[in-house]
């Protein structure tokens, strides 16, 4: 899979149906996925969840209208199998991984469900506006079948906002490709009001939620149908459709030696030496995107 602007992998659509209030995004991630995946060794059942927690924060970073705002999602639970999955999306860079127990992930086979892997865990949604310095977070169970379930949940409770989700992942050949699709009812406008009911028996969100939900798992990522044409084939019924391409969707790490050289020095000079290698270094792995780096300090030697 190569990202183009043809087909849209790597890119998000963001598309409203004014005549319907509603609005949407589509996501489609390959070359991308290919580069956060290659630096963790996950076996499939890890690397489909990665997949699916990468679409999702595309998808709800894509959200985002402050441009240096950041949406973090952390899935966790102490007791699970995998005991936390963290994804963030910042201006189009992407970045995620899974830590979990190799051992108990391997008894569960080829396929756990989502239960399986996190037990009774959490999902927290996190919007950090960075112009404004606030941040937002709501946090709801994992009851659902898969995170994208737990995230519409979160719209509904958090944010009071009738939402609908779907997720297809393809990790199984040599370039992993995954997409995903995004629909909202603002029936008060784009910013949204203060709602004390989610009405989701409305009629126009019901029959936007039906067409939305029609989508089928091989229109998701199928790279011979460009996302514009996917948004027109599910509403093109519904009136007028407004559509414009998102930023390019990169790995994006923000590990560097002198993160890392700050966050060690707040740490006391006797700690800081107990962590020292023989090679006099603090050796630091970035769990997002495997790097390691070897921090020195001159008041340990
Ligand atoms: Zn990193």
């Amino acid at each position: 899979m190569v990202a183009s602007e043809e087909t849209g992998f790597d890119r998000t659509l963001l598309f409203t149906v004014p005549d319907r209030d509603a609005r949407g995004r589509v996501v489609r991630l390959g070359p991308v996925l290919d580069t956060v995946l290659s630096a963790h060794a996950y076996p499939l059942p890890l690397r489909n969840l990665l997949a699916e927690a990468l679409v999702l924060a595309a998808l709800l970073g894509s959200l985002l209208k402050d441009q240096d705002g950041q949406l973090t999602l952390q899935a966790h639970n102490s007791e699970g199998v995998v005991d936390l999955l963290v994804c963030d999306y910042r201006a189009g860079e992407l970045r995620g991984y899974v830590r979990h127990d190799r051992a108990r992930l391997d008894e569960l086979g080829p396929n756990p469900s989502l239960h399986a892997l996190f037990g009774d865990g959490f999902l927290a949604v996190t919007f950090d506006l960075a112009t404004a310095g606030q941040r937002y977070q709501g946090i709801v169970p994992m009851e659902g079948e898969t995170l994208a379930a737990a995230c519409e949940s979160y719209f509904f409770q958090s944010e009071q906002v009738p939402t609908l989700i779907r997720v297809a992942v393809d990790c199984s050949g040599p370039h992993a490709i995954a997409a995903g699709l995004l629909l909202q009812h603002l029936p008060d406008g784009e910013e949204g009001r203060e709602r004390l009911h989610v009405q989701l028996d409305h009629p126009e969100w019901e029959h936007l939620a039906i067409m939305g939900g029609s989508v089928r798992r091989e229109e998701l990522l199928d790279p011979a149908l460009t996302m514009e044409a996917l948004v027109w084939r599910l509403f093109h019924e519904e009136g007028e459709l407004r559509a414009d391409r998102g930023p390019p969707l990169v790995r994006g790490c923000r590990c560097t030696g002198d993160y890392y050289q700050q966050v060690l020095g707040r740490f006391g000079v006797e700690e800081r030496r107990e962590m020292v290698n023989e090679a006099g270094a603090i050796v630091v792995d970035c769990a997002f995107c495997s790097r390691t780096f070897d921090i020195v300090f001159d008041d340990l030697t």
